[in-house]
């Protein structure tokens, strides 16, 4: 397995979150990052650092104005009095009020779509580090091995021009964009991660060009919420590309197995030309944040059967939070995609 990822990932480390009413250690820290890469550096694995693709393959999916946003506003930070380490608003637009305001304050609320995705001075270097990690294993799979992107922050709760769910730019997304231009055929992307993928539905819901696969814990009463029902399959040109596989909280490996397959062989008909899988490891059953049972066997079997299915491959790292189990998962995930 070729493994990418950049050092920059480790520059964004929030400290805090907004959960449930009480102010708590956030989640996606970079300390994810370092036990990642020890994680695939144990295993045997080659490590490269990813170069510097620019900025096009990130417009290939995102909002220019949304991009060029989260570049610039923490040097634009002085139009904020009072803020110390980190830019972060308590209000947010919502669909019946979508202008663009001027001010940064306006512009941040419209541009973020919860609390979880702060700015500081090191999140612009770490998402676009984790953003050409994506690129170079979508480039990379193509001249045949497998390939794992360790992107940190993760990507797909974003969309074109929103941050939310600890994602600001959507590398699953970015990679598969990018493995669609350079095949020119479709492109399926099987999501994993126990959160539904709403940012990367968003981005293809009305493309019949990307299959958009994704298996995670029952939203109606888990993140994202708004997003990741049965019924939600595409439109337009879209409809039928889109498949949600939403499963009980609590469900273990036998469930989880089987949404994979049932994945899989709608992938398998859709016949893609290349596959990205969203790797989160958060459906494990040591999860903090997660809400399924998923063993380290189940996980190192999903890999097993993903790769039987033989196609270009690449997989983005996206969830999966702090706990003995975390690099022990992804451990039996490289090992079982061998
Ligand atoms: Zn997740």
């Amino acid at each position: 397995m070729q493994i990418f990822h950049h050092g920059d990932s480790r520059r964004h480390d929030p400290d805090r979150y907004f959960r449930r009413g009480a102010i708590v250690e956030h989640p996606e820290r970079a300390e994810r990052y370092l036990l990642l890469l020890e994680a695939a550096r144990d295993g045997g694995h080659a490590l490269h650092e990813a170069g510097d693709a620019g900025l096009d393959p990130i417009l290939a999916v995102h909002d220019a104005g949304y991009v060029t946003f989260l570049r610039d506003v923490w040097e634009r930070r002085s139009a904020l009095p009072g803020i110390a380490d980190e830019i972060l608003t308590g209000h947010f637009a919502r669909p019946q009020m979508h202008r663009r305001p001027e001010g940064l304050l306006g512009l941040i609320g419209l541009y973020t779509a919860d609390t979880s995705t702060p700015v500081r001075a090191g999140t612009w270097a770490a998402v676009y580090g984790s953003a050409q990690a994506a690129i170079a294993a979508a480039d990379a799979a193509l001249r045949g091995s497998p390939t794992y992107a360790l992107c940190r922050p993760p990507g797909h709760h974003a969309y074109a021009d929103s941050a939310g769910g600890f994602c600001y730019l959507n590398n699953s997304a970015i990679a598969a964009e990018r493995l669609r231009a350079a095949t020119g055929g479709r492109v399926a992307i099987l999501d994993i991660d126990v959160h539904h993928g709403n940012g990367t539905q968003g981005l293809f819901y009305a493309r019949s060009d990307v299959l958009t696969v994704s298996i995670h814990a029952d939203p109606a009463d888990y993140f994202p919420y708004f997003a990741g029902y049965a019924d939600e399959t595409g439109v337009g040109p879209g409809e039928g590309f889109n498949r949600n596989l939403p499963l009980a909280q609590g469900s273990g490996d036998a469930v989880w197995l089987a949404a994979i397959r049932e994945g899989l062989s709608a992938i398998a008909a859709s016949r893609p030309a290349a596959l990205v899988v969203a790797l989160g490891l958060d459906a494990s059953e040591d999860d903090p944040i997660g809400a399924l049972r998923v063993t380290t066997a189940g996980f190192r079997e999903a890999a097993g059967l993903i790769a039987e299915a033989g196609l270009p491959t690449a997989l983005v790292q996206e969830g999966g939070y702090l706990c003995p189990a975390l690099p022990r998962n992804l451990a039996a995930f490289l090992d079982g995609f061998r």
